[in-house]
């Protein structure tokens, strides 16, 4: 049985799964974009925190970004635009919209993200929200 990824545009196998267990990298900036949502919503700390650059993942706090995601739920995630970040570019921009719920409230989280290719490896820079 496969389920749908819950980035929302394929089976979860053939999405941000491979991703996840590291078995493939994200081609684009918007595929790591998607990846992250997914991680987020899964729990995955070690993902979000190896996808993030190099300059800001020391600011990260790893136990509050866990506990943030385990109450994390993902509603829906919609990529509203993008700048470069292909498979032949070195930075990219990717907007997104997503719905989430958190301690069961729901909320809409829209904002406008920043990436750069760190040894090949796309990764998250930082973003602005868009209100
Ligand atoms: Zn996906």
């Amino acid at each position: 049985m496969s389920r749908r990824c819950p980035c929302g545009r394929r089976t979860f196998e053939s999405c941000c799964g491979p991703l996840l267990a590291g078995a493939q990298r994200a081609e684009t900036a918007e595929d790591l974009m998607r990846s992250r949502y997914t991680a987020y919503v899964e729990g995955a700390v070690d993902y979000l925190l190896e996808t993030t650059s190099a300059t800001t993942r020391g600011s990260i706090d790893r136990q509050q970004l866990a506990a943030y995601c385990r109450g994390l739920r993902g509603m829906s995630l919609r990529i509203v635009d993008t700048v470069a970040g292909g498979a032949a570019d070195d930075t990219g921009v990717v907007e997104f919209e997503a719905s989430l719920k958190s301690e069961g409230r729901r909320f809409v989280q829209r904002e406008r993200s920043r990436f750069v290719r760190e040894d090949g490896r796309w990764v998250y820079v930082d973003g602005d929200v868009q209100g």
